[in-house]
């Protein structure tokens, strides 16, 4: 059983060392959890008892098998509770990461499984992250960045990179969500920004950091 705090570390190591594959160091981590490096090095070793983590000073962090199936495990639950949230409570997408965020720790292994079978077992969160089955895989679907499309090129789109609030109700504000149909209209060389035309409709023009944050996938 791991504590909340505990389960908070082994998600940001995840992220941070891009799945579990390379090393983070106390300082990102510190950053990344507002914590000072002091206090990260403390629960590092604790972890490290627990054989969730492999930790050496001035070599950084990794995550043991055992924690990669936990940061998989509350990544899991994470998202099934935004579906659930945004599909049966109806909160709209820039709502639920903050109560997931809360959800997650929810121990019981039954309410996961109840829940996924409630869900009909989603493949994807509603920002269209990909939501790990009970055994732990994920299932990558083939998707590219909306700033690597050429002009008249379209896709859906099938995932945000960026689940903060400001950011989706700043796509709530032009329209855009997951499976809308999104074309290049023109490429604006000044900034890189370009013109889209959201469903067959309106257009706007997205910056290029907007650009990034948005996946697609060919219709
Ligand atoms: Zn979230």
């Amino acid at each position: 059983m791991h504590s909340t705090a505990e389960e908070n570390y082994i998600k940001a190591i995840y992220k941070l060392s891009a799945g579990g594959s390379s090393a983070v160091s106390t300082n990102g981590l510190s950053e990344v959890l507002e914590t000072k490096p002091a206090s990260v090095s403390d629960m590092l070793r604790k972890l490290s008892a627990k054989d969730l983590v492999h930790y050496e000073k001035y070599r950084g962090v990794l995550l043991t098998e055992e924690g990669k199936r936990v940061a998989l495990k509350i990544i899991r639950k994470h998202r099934l509770w935004e579906t659930f949230l945004v599909q049966k409570l109806h909160f709209s997408w820039d709502e639920v990461h903050e109560v997931a965020e809360q959800m997650e720790h929810v121990k019981s292994e039954l309410l996961t499984q109840r829940l996924d079978e409630f869900l009909g077992h989603p493949r994807v969160d509603p920002h269209g992250d990909p939501i790990p089955t009970e055994n732990g895989e994920l299932r990558q679907v083939q998707q590219r960045a909306l700033a690597s499309l050429e002009v008249q090129q379209e896709g859906v789109v099938s995932r945000v990179k960026d689940s903060q609030p400001s950011f989706l109700q700043y796509l709530n504000r032009v329209g855009i969500q997951i499976g809308s149909h999104l074309q290049v209209l023109d490429k604006i060389a000044y900034d890189n920004s370009l013109e889209i035309q959201i469903d067959k409709n309106k257009s706007v023009i997205l910056s290029s950091d907007v650009l990034e944050k948005i996946f697609v996938i060919y219709p």
